[in-house]
């Protein structure tokens, strides 16, 4: 670690500080307990620019063994799943795709896109939809907020991706060690205090938080799973999503990402 990145860790030591720390680090223990995830990347690196022009999808980069990734083009709801849960299974295995992140795809989505999910998470770092679900340019439409936290604002960008852009399925992605939620659980359980709009990002979990109070267990784990049921509750009853599900045109799942291996589950189908 650099100066320049240690630097914003060591600012301030009024109320909250500490959990703000907690935030940015991904929960008190994330630390020692996180594996680099850089370590899959290293079996398949991106390619140069140098690569060749013209719209045939490149197929596979680390295994040839590996099946084609097919077209976004008009997939129906199971069938985007899968190719998430596909595609997911490449990033736990390390053998990677990478699709759709060539020129050449940059220029076939320039006039039009269809991508195949929205999927709805946290601004985590260590969880990019793009990337755990090995897909590229056009394939999602990507929303991210602290723990996936809701608002109208919000809930009309999921709107977007589901009316206007036609996703057939929309995920809901909570994850291990939720930084947002650990500073959430801190402040609800211990009453301090938090600056500015954070208090937001608390108030806003804290429905997630009294749904997992008296469970047993990891009180930031179960919270992670409320939240997503309760995040994926609301998207589920939106006025303008609920005939799109009611008709089979529109899937909405809830998933539990894991930081330590990288499999994405499908824990609300
Ligand atoms: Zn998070």
């Amino acid at each position: 670690m650099n100066e320049s990145t240690a630097e914003p860790l060591q600012r301030g030591n009024g109320p909250g500080a500490t959990a703000r720390r907690r935030f940015l680090l991904g929960g008190a223990t994330a630390l020692a307990a996180v594996p680099l995830l850089g370590s899959s990347r290293a079996v398949a690196e991106p390619r140069s620019f140098a690569e060749p022009r013209g719209f045939a999808e490149p197929r596979s980069i680390a295994d040839p063994s590996q099946p084609p990734v097919p077209d976004a083009d008009t997939p129906g709801p199971d069938e985007a799943l899968q190719w998430l849960v596909d595609g997911n299974r490449r990033w736990v295995s390390g053998r990677l795709l990478h699709p759709h992140q060539t020129v050449a795809r940059r220029l076939a989505v320039a006039a039009g896109q269809h991508p195949l999910a929205t999927v709805f998470s946290c601004i985590d770092s260590r969880v990019p939809p793009e990337i755990v679900f090995d897909r590229g340019v056009g394939d999602l439409f990507v929303v991210r907020t602290a723990a996936q936290t809701n608002d109208g604002l919000i809930q009309g960008a999921v709107e977007y991706g589901a009316e206007e852009a036609v996703t057939p399925l929309v995920v809901v992605m909570g994850h291990q060690r939720c930084g947002a939620v650990t500073l959430a659980v801190d402040v609800l359980n211990n009453g301090t205090e938090v600056p500015a709009h954070l208090v937001d990002v608390v108030e806003a979990l804290r429905p997630a938080y009294e749904a997992a109070a008296p469970l047993p267990g990891d009180q930031v784990e179960n919270t992670v799973r409320a939240q997503t049921r309760l995040t994926v509750d609301q998207v589920r009853g939106d006025s303008l999503l609920a005939p799109l599900i009611a008709g089979h045109r529109t899937r909405v799942v809830g998933a539990y990402y894991s930081l330590d291996t990288g499999c994405v589950e499908f824990v609300l189908p």
